[in-house]
């Protein structure tokens, strides 16, 4: 068995040897999402102070609001009663690091995983790749702020959210540890 594997079912045992919230109903009990990103810096836990049963999490590549996290946020409210929904993005964020262009480029060199450094990104491993990279909108980030603007901005004009869920836009920064408010973000998202 791979470490990794091995690591992950010992923490496990032993969580479970402990396990008392067995009893939490499927709907969280605070009754908010988060949508983020799944940068392993991050512990939505931690800097939101979530414990088992309170929120949803929904977390991809940048914590964009791309349709499936739309599908989850959907769900979120209208099967399971959230009322209230924050996007947060943060600093440092890998989606700042890439292009549609440049992701493409790398998958049709190789699958394998690419290396950066000062001149930017290389395809090390052996080909052949596949130029189905290149018809994916990897919904890259060129500024935090816009970013969180413009999700916050999608899920409030998508017609299958409700008008009245307010939707809050926040930058973690992951040297402090700090929630940041994104003021556009928190205009585009009141209730109307
Ligand atoms: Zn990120």
């Amino acid at each position: 068995m791979s470490q990794i594997l091995n690591e992950v079912l010992s923490a496990n045992q032993a969580y479970a040897a402990s396990f008392n919230k067995g009893h939490l109903p499927l709907p969280p009990g605070r009754h908010f999402a988060i949508l983020t990103c799944m940068d392993a810096r991050l512990d939505p836990a931690k800097y939101a102070g979530l414990t088992e049963g309170d929120a949803h999490v929904i977390r991809n590549a940048g914590g964009r609001a791309s349709d499936d996290a739309i599908r989850s946020l959907v769900i979120s409210y209208k099967l399971l009663g959230t009322r209230e929904w924050l996007v947060i993005h943060h600093t440092d964020c890998g989606m700042e690091l890439f292009t549609n262009e440049i992701m493409g480029d790398l998958l049709s060199n190789s699958l394998e995983t690419a290396t950066i450094d000062a001149s930017g990104w290389h395809d090390v491993g052996k080909g052949p790749g596949c130029t189905d990279g290149k018809y994916i909108n990897w919904l890259t980030i060129k500024n935090q702020e816009q970013s969180v603007a413009e999700d916050v901005m999608r899920i409030r004009n998508h017609v299958l959210v409700p008008k009245n869920i307010p939707i809050y836009g926040f930058i973690y920064d992951v040297r402090s540890g700090k929630l940041v408010e994104v003021p556009a973000a928190m205009a585009a998202g009141r209730p109307l």
